[in-house]
């Protein structure tokens, strides 16, 4: 499912540990290095140097020492956390949405950060890895593409200082010549499966029968085959949610192409969404939008309040906003989705409109109570009902 611009990134730090190292030991650069314990340990990381040496992760140190006798093997010194922190807060100077997925590694959603082309995206992430070598000395690999599985891929495929760029609609073509181990998923075991099959390349596969991809991938095979053509829609989960973001989606029975309506529908959601909001006692910071045109193409666009919300109302005005930047084909629609994240515990608010938002909040409490339980009717906001037809002439 294509979307009109990359905006999901996947960071990979190159030899992590290594390169923390030589951060505080740059005299080490460029050399076989690793880290690892000496005595009946095993090797951590290994430098790029010393991999082309034959040392890899894990392996046991012993080994490495005799498949590269000249390797120097580095104490741990650093403090890997700390830079690992200042990492992802770097990649949070660019977008609120950081999934920090290890020590070393993490997705980016930029679809809140109102960038317009793929050369704009392509931009600020050169500029985010540029920073990460600037100001801590860790070279980083960048994927940039439409979803994680794609741009995770992308990430790993031209390490060290890796930059790949996987634009939308080419996800498949990308995929096809790779090696099918290349696949998440795919373990040692599965792959020498597959190639004794003829299945090399991830293109293979398509040369297969079901019943024959069944027999090599279990009935689990569908999934696969979606992986293969590039199709991947988890979102981008940020460690600050608390569980999970919150969001309804609809699709239409028929593809919708007017604005007021979408509009509707999006509010809609708005106001189904913030009282379960309420109810766990949250407060929401963003808010995206994301629609899906009849072809399946989607696009999306999310922005966030300089402060985090349990009410509908700050929330309205940014409908027409977010769709004038989402639904920039202006097609007609089959889903619109609306999602709130950047989930934070409620409590007192303290601003300019306190006692306006405390007015709201004690009238939403009425209202959510009204609307609970098995009733026969629902409280409404006026934009929920259907729009007034023209009368006939
Ligand atoms: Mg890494």
């Amino acid at each position: 499912m294509p979307s009109a611009l990359p905006t999901i990134v996947h960071l990979d730090a190159d030899a992590f540990f290594v390169s923390v190292e030589l951060a505080l030991q740059p005299q080490y650069r460029g050399k076989k290095v690793a880290v690892g314990g000496r005595e009946r340990g095993i090797i951590a990381s290994a430098s790029y140097e010393a991999r082309a040496c034959g040392v890899y992760t894990p392996m046991p140190t012993a080994r490495a020492l005799k498949v590269c006798p000249d390797l120097i093997l580095l104490p741990h010194k650093g403090s890997y956390g700390d830079v690992s922190r200042k990492m992802f807060d770097l990649c949070e100077t660019l977008t609120p949405y950081v999934q920090r997925n290890s020590i070393d590694e993490g997705y980016l959603d930029l679809s809140p950060c109102g960038l317009k082309s793929a050369g704009d995206i392509e931009r600020a992430v050169r500029g985010l890895q540029k920073r990460i070598w600037d100001e801590l000395e860790i070279p980083v690999s960048m994927g940039i593409a439409t979803n994680k599985l794609v741009s995770q891929i992308a990430s790993k495929l031209r390490k060290p200082r890796g930059f790949v760029v996987v634009l939308p609609g080419d996800e498949a073509s990308f995929l096809e010549p790779l090696a099918i181990g290349k696949l998440p998923g795919v373990g040692d075991k599965t792959e020498t499966a597959l190639q004794t099959h003829g299945v090399w390349k991830i293109s293979d596969l398509f040369t297969k029968t079901e019943r024959e991809l069944e027999a090599l991938l279990g009935r689990d095979w569908p999934s696969f085959l979606a992986m293969a053509r590039g199709e991947d829609d988890r979102e981008v989960h940020t460690g600050h949610e608390d569980a999970k973001s919150y969001s309804q989606q609809e699709t239409f029975s028929r593809n919708i192409g007017e604005i007021a309506e979408i509009e509707r529908v999006a509010k809609g959601m708005i106001d189904a969404l913030m009282p379960a909001i309420r109810g766990d006692g949250k407060r929401v910071r963003t808010m995206t939008i994301k629609v899906r045109y009849g072809d399946f193409s989607q696009e999306s666009a999310g922005r966030s309040l300089p402060e985090a919300s349990d009410l509908e109302q700050p929330f309205y005005p940014l409908v027409p906003v977010l769709l004038k930047q989402a639904w920039s084909k202006q097609r007609p629609l089959r889903l619109v989705s609306v999602r709130f994240s950047g989930v934070e515990d409620g409590g007192r608010q303290l601003d300019l409109f306190a006692e306006t938002d405390e007015k709201r909040r004690k009238l939403a409490a009425v209202l959510d109570r009204m609307n609970s339980g098995g009733k026969s009717f629902r409280v409404q906001h006026g934009h929920q009902l259907p729009p007034k037809k023209a009368p006939e002439r």
